[in-house]
């Protein structure tokens, strides 16, 4: 074959579409009430702030590789071995380097329709295709997964709760899925907003993590905690998991003031509490609001809600973006969820809230 007169990226890396976060601010600039990324309006725990300034005193140094205060920290919350945790710079890492352990060219990897974008990346960043699984009632549909296993299928991904509807799996669908799935494909349940779920029959899959062979739980410090910005995820996984992904990490990939912040928020039951019970007031008022004025809102049980628009000039969820942008309220497009007709609006702090709630009636009122 003739030489490319340039380095070329292996099949597959342009087929990408690079992940667009959402927006944080406003054109002109001026105040801004951010409801676009599922942050926690009540922002990191004070001793994760302390414990985060304090590591900052020593940069020099390199961390701990393994982040063993971290592992510590967190099997200690949840009752777990540490040496089965293995944390990474965010949870999209984690997620990544399943792809590239167990992915490759040659070998599907499926997830499902409305499930978050980072999936597709790392599974054609690993060389191998994407399955898209369709939903049922913009939610994880477990036999619609089964039916797209193939020999070349390696990995499974699933948000639970998912990431941008909001909805969630029982814990007895997700115990089918694993149960439909040969032993040798690697599910990997995605536990993001796991921490803001009151349904009683949910369940974050730690113990299927623990018991199966082929079962990853993957959390993150940047919802509940509010650590976003310091990147922080970990997971919980078979030994031999955990062995693999440690083999391809990057020696350092968590940062001392991370490893610090972490252990220390992760400690703060009460913070975490406190930023449950905010959104446990408000999922059903912003809900109850947004169905008042006559729009639809898939029923959630995450930190954010999927408000349903008219496909109709002037009432669409486009021009509701517009209308709310130019109020300085940022809500999340979902076009590229293939939802191009919805909005997704994390439940902010109160003045947010009740600020979205108004410029949300004016515009359904056409008062644009
Ligand atoms: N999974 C889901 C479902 C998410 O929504 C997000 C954040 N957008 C992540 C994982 C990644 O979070 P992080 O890398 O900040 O841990």
């Amino acid at each position: 074959a003739p030489r490319p007169a340039r380095p070329e990226p292996r099949p597959g890396v342009l087929a990408i579409d690079t992940y667009v976060p959402g927006k944080s601010g406003r054109p002109g600039g001026g105040k801004v009430y951010k409801l676009s990324s599922n942050e926690t309006p009540l922002g990191p725990s004070p001793a994760a702030l302390a414990a985060l300034h304090a590591a900052t005193a020593k940069l020099e140094t390199y961390p701990d590789g393994r982040a063993t205060a971290l592992r510590t920290a967190i099997a200690r919350r949840y009752g777990l071995d540490p040496e089965r945790i293995v944390c990474g710079a965010g949870s999209d890492e984690l997620l990544s380097l399943l792809a590239y352990a167990y992915g490759g060219p040659g070998t599907e990897g499926i997830y499902s329709e409305h499930g978050f974008l980072v999936y597709r990346i790392a599974i054609l960043a690993s060389g191998g295709e994407p399955v898209v699984a369709p939903e049922r009632d913009l939610t994880v549909d477990v036999d619609a997964i089964l039916a797209r296993v193939t020999d070349r299928t390696r990995i499974v991904y699933v948000t639970n709760p998912n990431n941008p509807t909001g909805t969630y799996l029982p814990f007895d669908e997700i115990r089918r899925l694993h149960a439909g799935l040969p032993p040798h494909v690697l599910l990997v349940i995605d536990g993001a907003y796991a921490e803001y779920v009151r349904a009683n029959d949910y369940s974050a899959g730690l113990e299927l993590a623990l018991e199966a062979e082929n079962v990853v739980m993957t959390r993150t410090f940047s919802k509940i905690h509010g650590l976003a910005a310091v990147r922080i995820g970990w997971m919980v996984a078979p030994a031999h998991v955990a062995d693999a992904v440690n083999r391809i990490r990057g020696p350092f990939n968590v940062s001392g003031p991370a490893i610090a912040a972490g252990s220390a928020a992760i400690a703060d039951e009460a913070h975490m509490a406190a930023a449950a019970a905010h959104n446990s007031e408000w999922l059903p008022k912003l809900t109850e609001g947004a169905r008042a004025l006559g729009l639809a809102v898939t029923p959630s049980v995450a930190n954010f809600l999927l408000i349903h628009f008219p496909d109709a000039p002037g009432r669409s969820a486009e021009d509701a973006d517009a209308f709310l942008t130019e109020r300085g309220l940022i809500t999340r497009r979902v076009t590229a969820y293939g939802l191009p007709n919805a909005l997704r609006v994390t439940v902010a702090g109160a003045e947010a809230n009740t600020a979205f709630l108004a410029a949300l009636g004016d515009f359904v009122r056409g008062q644009h």
